[in-house]
């Protein structure tokens, strides 16, 4: 090995040591730290994280990754490292145009801005979030103008989500999934239905916990390199692929949110215990790109999940855990677990309409960027869209702009991410059926295994080191397109509906 290499791998190291202890204190505060203790967190997590930024922007770091771009030692290196070289002196380069002033300002706004969600989604009050709202958006736009000063803002944002990702493309997706699903919506929405109301008797927690093993044990989620915690809203997070940590929240009375839940975060977190561990803790590993992210977990919650076949081995099991369902039959929970809706809240949405909950977004996040919408109008715009897409108006803010945590952390540009990556799972299912078979079959007979297996050799080993365009030209052999997703919902729904 070069000397150099040898030496680049030891600063990683040393580096990683930072974001391990930024990562934990992260986790902490997330699942754990009394209110009180906050404060505290905030400091710690920001002295650690400017650490780190400062290790990732030194002169020692920039003269490594010259040295190893550089003719002579750049062919000396394996594919793995010719990545993370790559990548890293990308990245060296976009970060080191951040003052450091500035991106300490930024951690901070953004855990102030956390917290300050946080108590305004519980008061209901988007008045005593709007000025940290205010203060994201301009940092965040601010950021952009360093790392990619070439770029249009929004679209900056968009790509540093999904690379290779912009709102042209998007556009065209969307109006796609518009044209066809409005009209879809509306021939379901005329249909009656009645909820049983065993979907939403008392459910215990602990009963709950049991369940959300259940699944992740179904799906493949492997427990000795994961862990769960509890939070308001359910995310995953990865040391390396050996320690994954999922969470949930857990209604008593909608045991159906945490158990959907726990599918989607599990899809999450099989991805990333299936990344080739020689890319731990590179930036090969851990998938960087949020729609490819989000179609793994989309698809488990989604396209496996909304089966009846995916339930048919364990629907048994489920009932003994939660005796309520033992009063349903099994086409009964298919046929809530499908109730197509509108309704307010993204994360509770059926797979149909929340496809509109992004596209709002999306179209408010342009609004925002592109024709700077003041944040104090942002409620009233975000109603109108409730009104155009889901003929609804939130009662209130909690329930309305306030709902999601993305826009707290500055995570702008990431919704598209959730549309997209059910956009690449019509074209994914397309091809693993072409490969595998009939998924309901596969399902039926219990082998969900094969395909969980599938989708790492495909997708999931391969970590960051394809970006999202290459690993659908990879896997389908052809351009994104919304047409399979849309024959996807348009096949299953008619069906469901028995619509004409
Ligand atoms: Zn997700």
């Amino acid at each position: 090995m070069s000397k150099t290499l040898d030496e680049f791998k030891q600063y990683l190291t040393e580096m990683n040591q930072y974001n391990h202890v930024t990562e934990l204190i992260f986790w902490d505060m997330q699942t754990a730290v009394p209110k009180l203790g906050q404060d505290a967190h905030v400091e710690a997590v920001t002295y650690f994280s400017a650490k780190s930024f400062a290790m990732g922007t030194s002169e020692k770091l920039g003269e490594l990754l010259e040295t190893l771009a550089a003719p002579g030692e750049y062919e000396a290196l394996d594919d793995t490292w010719k990545f993370i070289v790559t990548r890293m002196k990308r990245d060296y380069d976009r970060n080191k145009r951040i003052p450091a002033e500035v991106y300490e300002a930024y951690v901070r706004a953004q855990a102030e801005s956390g917290n300050a969600w946080k108590e305004a989604k519980a008061a209901s009050d988007f008045s005593a979030f709007a000025p940290h709202l205010k203060k994201m958006i301009d940092m965040t736009a601010e950021l952009a103008g360093y790392t990619d000063p070439d770029m249009e803002v929004y679209d900056a944002l968009l790509n540093q989500y999904e690379e290779g990702m912009d709102s042209a493309t998007i556009d065209g997706l969307f109006d796609d999934l518009k044209k066809e699903l409005i009209p879809l919506v509306k021939q379901i929405i005329a249909k009656p239905y009645t909820h049983p109301q065993e979907f939403f008797a008392y459910a215990d927690p602990d009963a709950q916990r049991k369940v959300q093993w259940m699944l992740l044990d179904y799906i493949g989620f492997r427990r000795d390199a994961g862990a769960v915690g509890e939070t308001e809203h359910p995310f995953t997070m990865n040391f390396s692929s050996k320690d994954v940590r999922v969470t949930n929240h857990y209604y008593e009375n909608a045991p159906l949110s945490s158990m959907f839940s726990a599918i989607h975060e599990g899809g999450h977190g099989i991805f990333e215990q299936n990344v080739n561990p020689a890319y731990d803790n590179t930036v090969a590993g851990s998938c960087n790109y949020m729609g490819i992210h989000e179609s793994q977990s989309r698809f488990y919650e989604n396209i496996l999940g909304r089966r009846r076949s995916f339930w048919e081995p364990i629907y048994d099991k489920l009932c003994e855990l939660l005796p309520q369902f033992q009063k349903v039959s099994l086409d009964e929970f298919y046929r809530e677990i499908n109730q197509v809706e509108n309704s307010m809240i993204r994360t509770e949405a059926d797979e149909l309409t929340y496809c509109f909950h992004v596209i709002l977004r999306y179209e408010m996040e342009k609004a925002i960027f592109r024709e700077h919408v003041p944040v104090e109008e942002l409620p009233k715009l975000w109603n109108q869209k409730m009104q155009e897409y889901l003929q609804i108006i939130p009662a209130n803010d909690a329930e309305g702009i306030l709902q999601d945590t993305h826009w707290s952390d500055g995570s702008f540009g990431y919704f598209p991410s959730y549309l997209l990556g059910s956009i690449y799972d019509g074209m994914f299912l397309e091809a693993i059926e072409a490969e595998l078979g009939s998924v309901d079959e596969l399902l039926s007979e219990g082998r969900i295994g094969e395909i969980t297996e599938w989708l790492n050799q495909k997708i999931h080993r391969y970590g960051s080191t394809r970006l999202p365009k290459d690993v659908i030209a990879k896997v389908c052999g052809k351009e994104v397109s919304a047409e399979p997703l849309i024959r996807y919902f348009k096949e299953k729904y008619t069906k469901i509906y028995e619509l004409a």
